[in-house]
């Protein structure tokens, strides 16, 4: 398999960009990599709207990939419109082949409490795939003090993402803090996610996000209460993806794959 950069450059620039202010990080991936097809993901948290706000400013039209589960908070949607609105964004939605209503109708309600992984492998991860599938960068807004499955994040790795096709994944605020990140949105007015306000830390899908309590991890408001702490997106950050979700995804999977 043909690696898209030359390994020893990965290695410089992981040492490189170690120092750089992300900013930086993001005009190497979008004017200087050499790289074509590169693209956000984000949910619009505040790490998120941090990085869109600098790569925006470096390519305004860079397309930055939203998925749209039908499962998130209002406040959500109404601020991605928002900010989309407010910066030109180009945002893409992401959908799966099922709609609230129709999984509903082929798995049963609330798929995300019975089994959490196949409603994350329908909603998340079988369209993320898609979408990898034409790209040859992905920039993510992870940092590794955000959890302990992502403490060891690396800035710039290439992998396999599917059989046959590399890609490069750019995590350029992987070594941010959280303060770090609130201080940009200061510096720059940009606003953020309403639901912060209320308590919440890491927001995602609405049946699988509460608020946090004090001392509690960042992400604890995440699958609360499950053996899970990944949508399954982000797998090689994820140290311990584990697996308590019932026995007959398998055989649902590859019923949905159909
Ligand atoms: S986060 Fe919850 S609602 Fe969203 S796709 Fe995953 S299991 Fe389903």
């Amino acid at each position: 398999m043909e690696l898209l950069l030359p390994e020893d450059q990965v290695r410089d620039l992981n040492v490189r960009f170690e120092d750089e202010h992300p900013t930086e990080i993001l005009r190497w991936a979008l004017q200087d990599s050499g790289l074509e097809q590169v693209a956000i993901a984000s949910a619009f948290q505040a790490e998120g709207t941090a990085v869109i706000h600098m790569a925006a400013s470096i390519r305004p039209d860079v397309p930055i990939m939203f998925l749209e589960t039908g499962f998130h908070f209002a406040e959500t949607m109404a601020f991605k419109r928002q900010l989309a609105d407010q910066f030109g964004l180009n945002v893409v939605d992401l959908t799966g082949d099922y709609t609230v209503e129709s999984q509903e109708a082929k798995f049963g309600p609330r798929l995300y409490e019975r089994n959490p992984k196949l409603c994350c492998d329908l909603n998340k991860v079988i369209p993320f795939q898609r979408a990898l599938a034409g790209l040859d960068m992905w920039i993510t807004s992870l940092r590794r003090d955000s959890a302990w499955t992502r403490q060891n994040t690396p800035i710039l790795y290439q992998y396999e993402c599917q059989p046959g096709k590399m890609l490069v994944k750019l995590n350029p605020v992987a070594n941010w803090t959280r303060p770090q990140v609130w201080r940009y949105l200061k510096e720059y007015e940009i606003p953020h996610h309403p639901l912060y306000d209320l308590g919440y830390a890491s927001i995602g899908c609405a049946p699988c996000t509460r608020m946090v309590f004090p001392g509690e991890d960042e992400r604890a408001g995440r699958w609360s209460g499950i053996m899970k702490t990944e949508c399954g997106i982000h797998a090689d950050e994820a140290a311990a993806q584990t697996a308590t979700e019932l026995e007959e995804a398998p055989a649902l999977m590859e019923e949905a794959r159909g």
